[in-house]
């Protein structure tokens, strides 16, 4: 093995050896036993051959010891990890596995029934996790460097279907290192996940970053506010990260719970040393119940899967309630106006991003790429300001882009799949502000003939092409869609349709 092109993470991993890495429903595994079984992975991909040669795999592991086993396998074999997601129907999976054009899919005994006629269509291979893992240890491994890609990430944006987000080793790198030093990260932590692991939050801040240290990950199979409780209760987690919409839960699961409980529960939480929230913007009304009921001042940060992370609250120091903080660790941030200059001190402008973190590119979209940056700056979409040098988030630049549950969907994905229904002559998809959604998805329909379409049957249809988060909540069905003298839907004012039924 070319050891000086090991990848860091995993020379680290070897300096960690015993410690527990990764809890799970399968059980404890030490990081001597996560390096075994990578290399077992590793070695079942490479088939003989010496190298992945950044090949795409895509896999569909729940979250689990098996995930990272086959996450980590996947970079030492020289491939590109594409994870891709537990609650995505086939329609989503196969867009992926033919966008990121992956070579092999590797799955999970349970989701075998649905991957493997993907891979048989596109003649591509199919593995179980159980195959992958039984695999004979490889007698060497080829040199990674980090300059090549490891990670693609799918994610929405203003042009319709998700694009691949390329991440660099060395992206991942600096990502992990930033937050590693910023938070505070050391062998001592213990983090409860309970994010998904296809998202950057999950994968990044999460898994990687107590990975990275030589902490414990412990990973739920699915959130379940009683059991985060309970395990915040017990008293060993020391760190937890999540997005507003799952403190909210926890908030009202705290409040149903018996005074009794609620004493036990709020007391584990001040052993915990930090809690972080991010991927949408944080309530203040969150913020401040989340204190009253944990004495813990939630640390927010603001990132992207583009970028890692940017802005953060201070691990020691005053956190506010609405503002992202200050830049992490090499880390550019800048506000620029519509001509891409800087703007004054205390003007809003756009977030741009600069430094080792941010993504290589799009994968295959060159001019989707080149469009998203400016002077070697990534132009961010988000518009910011900053208030006693510190970040205060004011929103996106794009009216359709839709933050639900810190999903970031497309509003035009998800009005092409709806012009796709038999009953809808045209439509237009809004995010209506949510107390504990942040946005949901509103559909504004016209439909054909007159015909009638209610939410629920809306749904069921939907359910099969969409995920379940990009499902419409509301439906308004309109004789017509507001539009300029262009013929533009006017977005803003479809909103206002929703506002005034919710007045009335
Ligand atoms: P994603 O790539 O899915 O992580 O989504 C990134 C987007 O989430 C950003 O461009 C922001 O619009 C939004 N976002 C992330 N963190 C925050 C935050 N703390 N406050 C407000 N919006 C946020």
């Amino acid at each position: 093995m070319t050891r000086s092109l090991e990848l860091m993470l995993i020379t680290r991993a070897r300096g960690h050896g015993v410690r527990a890495a990764v809890v799970a429903a399968e059980g404890t595994f030490s990081y001597s036993e996560l390096l075994d079984a990578s290399a077992r992975v590793a070695s079942a991909l490479l088939g003989g051959g010496e190298d992945l040669e950044q090949a795409r795999i895509a896999f569909l592991v729940p979250r689990g010891f098996q995930y990272v086993a086959v996450q980590w396998g996947i970079w030492r074999a020289g491939g590109i990890a594409v994870p891709l997601a537990v609650s995505h129907p086939a329609r989503e999976l196969e867009y992926v596995v033919a966008d990121a054009d992956a070579s092999a899919i590797v799955a999970h005994p349970d989701f075998e029934a649905v991957l493997k006629p993907i891979a048989t269509s596109r003649a591509i291979r199919f593995v179980s996790t159980t195959e992958v893992l039984a695999a004979a240890p490889p007698l060497s491994l080829p040199g990674v460097d980090e300059r090549r890609r490891g990670l693609i990430l799918y994610t929405s944006g203003t042009t319709g279907r998700p694009k691949g987000v390329v991440l660099t080793h060395a992206n991942l790198r600096a990502q992990v290192s930033s937050l590693v030093a910023a938070w505070g990260w050391s062998a001592h932590d213990r983090i409860l996940g309970v994010l998904p692991l296809h998202h950057t939050h999950g994968i990044i801040n999460v898994l990687s970053c107590a990975l990275w240290p030589g902490a414990c990950c412990e990973l739920l199979p699915a959130f379940d506010a009683e059991r985060v409780w309970q395990r915040f209760a017990d008293g060993d987690v020391t760190v937890f990260m999540a997005v507003p919409t799952i403190y909210a839960r926890l908030i009202a699961a705290w409040e149903t719970a018996p005074a009794a409980s609620r004493k036990a529960m709020s007391d584990g939480c001040a052993r915990m040393r930090l809690m972080v929230s991010g991927s949408a913007a944080l309530p203040v009304r969150v913020f401040e119940r989340w204190r009253e009921i944990t004495g813990h001042t939630l640390l927010e940060r603001y990132g992207m899967t583009e970028i890692g992370m940017a802005l953060s609250n201070p691990l020691r120091g005053e956190r506010v309630a609405g503002s992202v903080g200050t830049p992490l660790p090499g880390v550019e941030v800048r506000l620029v106006d519509e001509e891409g200059r800087p703007v004054e001190p205390g003007a809003a402008g756009e977030i741009q991003v600069r430094g080792p973190a941010v993504f290589l590119e799009y994968w295959r979209r060159p001019d989707a790429t080149a469009e998203a940056f400016r002077d070697g700056w990534f132009m961010t979409g988000d518009l910011a300001v900053v208030e006693n040098g510190r970040y205060r988030i004011l929103g996106r630049k794009s009216v359709d882009i839709i933050k639900t549950g810190a999903y970031k969907v497309s509003a035009l994905e998800i009005e092409d799949v709806l012009r796709e229904h038999p009953d809808v002559r045209e439509c237009a998809v809004v995010g209506i502000p949510d107390p504990e959604w942040g946005e949901r998805v509103a559909a504004a329909v016209i439909t054909r003939h007159g015909n009638e379409l209610d939410l629920q049957a809306l749904r069921d249809w939907a359910r099969q092409r969409l995920a379940p988060y990009k499902l419409p909540a509301r439906l308004l069905v309109v004789p017509d869609l507001p539009r300029n003298a262009m013929g533009k839907v006017q977005k803003p004012e479809v909103t206002a349709l929703f506002e005034a039924v919710d007045r009335v």
